[in-house]
């Protein structure tokens, strides 16, 4: 599916006295397979960017395409607009609610018109990509670690086979183990699944160490597109739009890692 934002405009409040202009006039596209990290300071319209994707928040102006189709114009299929973009939230394990770990996975696509066998595999399939293994299934949510937590929470929206995965903050409050965790599990499922993949992230490490192309938010606009490579050259228009640079030099360690020829001149790079 390739998504396809036209002048996406979105006011919180608007008429009062808070009224805030979250995006403004943003124009995107993303395509099929892509993986995707969007970036930017916190208050630079990642969320209401993200939420219009699956159509949770309306444009003030502008529109959003699935696969050439505006996501507004048939208001009853909302529905499948939010199950074929699967966003997972900031903390999604608070959601987390059922007995165990199978039950809550199962919980989306036993509402679906699936037989139990489909949403058996659809349940197992999902918790084998985020690397849950089967012992797992009928512990209680609440015994896990905080980066087991995340990746049942997450789990349990691709079980709702999604194409597209909007991951906001996923490593967010988490432990450096977990972190790692959580990052395996995303690139995994990008790469067996080949679903499109949204990461959010305030940190630059992150998309480093994943994603193909980058998307930089600031004051609600989507300031820079590019390769890692591209938007990592631009140090100091990073920095004005208040992205820490301390962490650039580990940045760069990561993009050399993956291959990158990255632009030493600039900033030393700490073999990592
Ligand atoms: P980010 O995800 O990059 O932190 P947000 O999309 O959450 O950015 O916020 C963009 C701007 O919109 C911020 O100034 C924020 O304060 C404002 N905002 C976000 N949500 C709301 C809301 N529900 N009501 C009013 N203002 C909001």
């Amino acid at each position: 599916m390739s998504i396809k934002i036209n002048h996406l405009t979105h006011v919180y409040n608007p008429g009062t006295a808070f009224e805030k202009v979250a995006l403004d006039d943003v124009t995107l596209e993303i395509q099929k397979g892509e993986f995707i990290g969007l970036i930017g300071h916190t208050g630079s319209g990642k969320s209401t960017l993200i939420q219009h994707l699956n159509g949770i928040i309306s444009p003030t102006s502008g529109e959003i395409l699935l696969d050439g189709e505006n996501i507004h114009k048939d208001k009853t299929k909302l529905k499948e607009v939010r199950r074929r973009i699967g966003l997972a939230f900031q903390y999604p394990e608070y959601q987390l609610f059922e007995m165990t770990v199978y039950k809550d996975v199962a919980f989306g696509p036993t509402n679906l018109k699936l037989t139990e066998e489909e949403i058996h595999h659809n349940v197992v399939s999902a918790l084998e990509t985020v690397g849950i293994s089967e012992e797992i299934y009928e512990k209680s949510p609440f015994e896990l670690s905080g980066g087991q937590k995340r990746r049942v929470a997450i789990a349990g929206v691709l079980a709702m086979n999604p194409e597209v995965l909007i991951l906001d903050e996923p490593t967010a409050g988490l432990d450096p183990r977990g972190r790692d965790e959580i990052l395996q599990a995303i690139k995994d499922l990008h790469d067996k699944r080949g679903i499109t993949v949204i990461l959010v992230s305030h940190s630059m490490e992150d998309v480093a160490k994943l994603v193909d192309r980058i998307i930089v938010m600031h004051r609600g606009k989507a300031a820079m597109q590019g390769t890692p490579k591209e938007i990592f050259s631009h140090v100091e228009e990073l920095e004005q739009m208040g992205l820490a640079a301390p962490q650039v030099s580990y940045v760069f360690a990561e993009l050399k890692k993956r291959g990158y020829d990255v632009p030493t001149d600039v900033y030393t790079v700490k073999e990592a």
